[in-house]
């Protein structure tokens, strides 16, 4: 016997958890399981195909499972690719899974055992789960090609053992020793072939292998007497999928059920897919389809960890896992799977990039998404929302990245918040609200929705009857600026430039005030020095005193998202600041009095009316002090 080893610390953490579960579903195991069977099968089976493998009965490979009543054991047995010592070490002795990450974070957090069914829900705890059902698991494989087999065995937290042992043939057997019935579980359950027939029905259906197993069945005993059939039991191996992959199956045939567990099963999420999009295409590149939008993006989505792409068949073999090219970046959260007789079954990685056939099968791909998410939009506006709420930065992005390149393609899929319907809304949508004469699409940036529907800036044009696009993703701008217009309407930051709303009459009248004030307005920049590039009685304040407002250029927005890039704002940029006064309102009145008696005294006030706008605007003060001293002395005086 070799040496006990010990399992690494978070293997042992979800071993203990899987084998005092009380997980309502321990019945997932026998999935997992053969889950992992049909993927060690697949393997083989490309390359025996691949390679023209003469040792390798294609026609044969398959699944098999037995049952013993008496030793109370559970025994899956494949004949796929095998694990050598190595990887029996590697993949059974610690968390190797793509959701380890996310799952070792859950456990340090997650103390409390009711957390347990949460966490075997959400991870689909693969190999592992055998320990729901089990106190003993042994596996015994033997990799194709190889001389030699090994057994790993493992009563979960005291370790496990790998010892070299005897195999005739290639592929994999788990053996599992079901644990002790209690009064809340029945583990023999799993020892009917009825109750197994039914959990390969409902969760493995569709596995491309025979799953093999001996049944019981009742055969009619040929006798004279044809009045009165006699029967006797026979054991018989049958076979217990239909074998029918579900992309292969008529859609019409297909309940939504079947492509959620599916989907959940296959592509390791615990919650169902927001759509399912199933479609076949016949013609100069024919091929199915399967593919899913998440209902929740992956804890790992905007991350490196996460890889785009679609799981690749050819005639049904599967070929490779996430081929990327199969799937624009833009819409790189969508998942699932194309099968296609055109493709050959020796493509590379490499050689996907350039295969003719694939970039139609990629274009096809990408038209239907874009077509259904568009119909989602259209026809279901609260799930186009879950969707948007979950995915729409990526898309944001999709219009940002390259240049703008694929910003027609994506542009009707936006939504912005409206200060009007108070919801998110289309650019579409937008353009068909448009007042008589409104010449642009008009945005406003802020933190929040509710922070930007207060800012002076917005007043005017809403006064107008004007609506406005709430932007509060950092990203919003650049999309602006990469889209430039939409349906010919021009884009408008209304903290930047001149907004050209007044009327002739009110320009007039501007402009006289403006001269009458030039002195004070002077002083004012004066006293501000370089902190303004101007100042200037407003045009598009209706109650407020003060805002800033700036050219054409670089927004204030843009220099808030450079200044927090992680490398700081590469130049130093800086929006250019106009300090704009209100004409109408007290403090313009108070501004002038102040000035003709002292025009001193003009200084504390503009630097108090600057500080004031910056805040505004949600940039920070030099010095908070300093603002705090200056109020004081004003309140001070005031109660004088
Ligand atoms: P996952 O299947 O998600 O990778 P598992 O814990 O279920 O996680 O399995 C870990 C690894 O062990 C698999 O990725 C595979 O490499 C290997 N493995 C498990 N079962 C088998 C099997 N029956 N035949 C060959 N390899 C297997």
């Amino acid at each position: 016997m070799s040496r006990k080893k010990q399992f690494k610390a978070e293997s042992k953490r979800l071993l203990d958890l899987m084998i005092n579960s009380i997980y309502t579903h321990k019945e997932i195991f026998l999935r997992e399981l053969i889950s992992n069977s049909s993927d060690a099968i697949d393997k083989l089976y490309y390359r025996a195909l691949r390679d023209n493998l003469q040792d390798v009965n294609r026609e044969d490979l398959h699944i098999q499972i037995e049952t013993d009543k008496e030793n109370r054991t559970i025994t899956i047995i494949d004949n796929g690719i095998g694990m050598d010592k190595d990887e029996l070490e590697e993949n059974l002795g610690t968390i190797a899974k793509s959701g380890s990450l996310a799952f070792k974070e859950k456990l340090a957090t997650d103390e409390k055992k009711e957390q347990d069914v949460d966490i075997i829900g959400q991870f689909g705890v693969g190999f592992y789960s055998a320990f729901m059902v089990a106190n003993r698991v042994e596996v015994t494989s033997k990799k194709y090609g190889e001389e030699n087999a090994y057994r790993w065995t493992s009563s979960a937290s005291d370790g496990y053992t790998i010892d070299e042992v005897e195999k005739d043939t290639y592929g994999t057997t788990i053996v599992l020793y079901l644990k002790d019935n209690t009064d809340d579980e029945d583990y023999d359950q799993y020892l009917s072939a009825y109750e197994i027939e039914g959990l390969i029905k409902k969760y493995s259906d569709y596995i491309r292998y025979p799953i093999k197993m001996e049944v019981e069945t009742q055969k009619q005993i040929e006798t004279e007497n044809e009045e009165e059939p006699k029967y006797e039991t026979v054991q018989e191996i049958k076979t217990l999928n239909s074998m029918v992959p579900l992309w292969k199956r008529p859609k019409k045939d297909i309940k939504q059920e079947e492509y959620h567990e599916f989907y959940k099963d296959k592509f390791n999420d615990y919650s169902n897919p927001q759509k399912v999009i199933h479609t076949s295409v016949e013609g100069n590149v024919s091929f199915d389809a399967l593919l899913f939008i998440p209902g929740k993006a992956p804890y790992d989505y905007y991350s490196n960890e996460y890889k785009k792409g679609l799981q690749l068949y050819s005639r049904g073999v599967f070929i490779m896992d996430k081929a990327e090219d199969l799937i624009p970046e833009y819409f790189r959260f969508v998942k699932g799977l194309v099968d296609s007789q055109d493709l050959s079954l020796n493509i590379s990685r490499e050689m996907l990039q350039h295969d003719r056939q694939l970039k139609i099968i990629a274009s096809r791909i990408e038209k239907k998404i874009k077509s259904e998410l568009t119909l989602m939009m259209n026809n279901d506006r609260e799930s186009y929302e879950t969707f948007w709420n979950n995915f729409g930065l990526q898309l944001k992005f999709g219009v940002y990245n390259n240049y703008g390149m694929d910003k027609e393609k994506l542009q009707d899929l936006l939504m912005f918040y409206s200060s009007k319907e108070q919801k998110l809304i289309s650019l579409d949508e937008y353009i068909n609200h448009m007042e008589e004469g409104q010449e642009y699409i008009y945005f406003m940036s802020g933190d929040s929705v509710e922070k930007i529907d207060k800012l002076p800036q917005c007043a005017l044009v809403k006064e107008k009857g004007y609506e406005i696009l709430y932007l509060t993703d950092n990203v919003d701008e650049f999309v602006m600026q990469a889209l430039g217009t939409y349906k010919e309407k021009k884009f408008k930051n209304i903290s930047q430039g001149d907004l050209d709303l007044a009327s002739e009459e009110e320009k007039k009248e501007l402009e006289t005030k403006a001269e009458e004030n030039k002195d004070l307005m002077e002083s004012i920049k004066e006293a501000l020095g370089d902190k303004v590039k101007e100042v200037k009685i407003s045009s598009r304040l209706v109650n407020d005193p003060v805002c800033l407002s700036t050219d054409e250029g670089l927004s204030f927005e843009m220099e808030k998202v450079l200044s927090a890039m992680p490398e700081g704002n590469p130049y130093g940029m800086k929006a250019a600041r106009i300090l704009e006064i209100n004409g109408n309102h007290e403090i313009f009145h108070a501004l002038q009095s102040i000035y003709a008696k002292n025009a001193d005294a003009i200084k504390d006030y503009a630097d108090l009316l600057y500080q004031q706008a910056l805040l505004i605007e949600g940039f920070s003060i030099d010095d908070p002090m300093e603002f705090s001293r200056k109020i004081c002395d004003f309140m001070i005086k005031a109660a004088n």
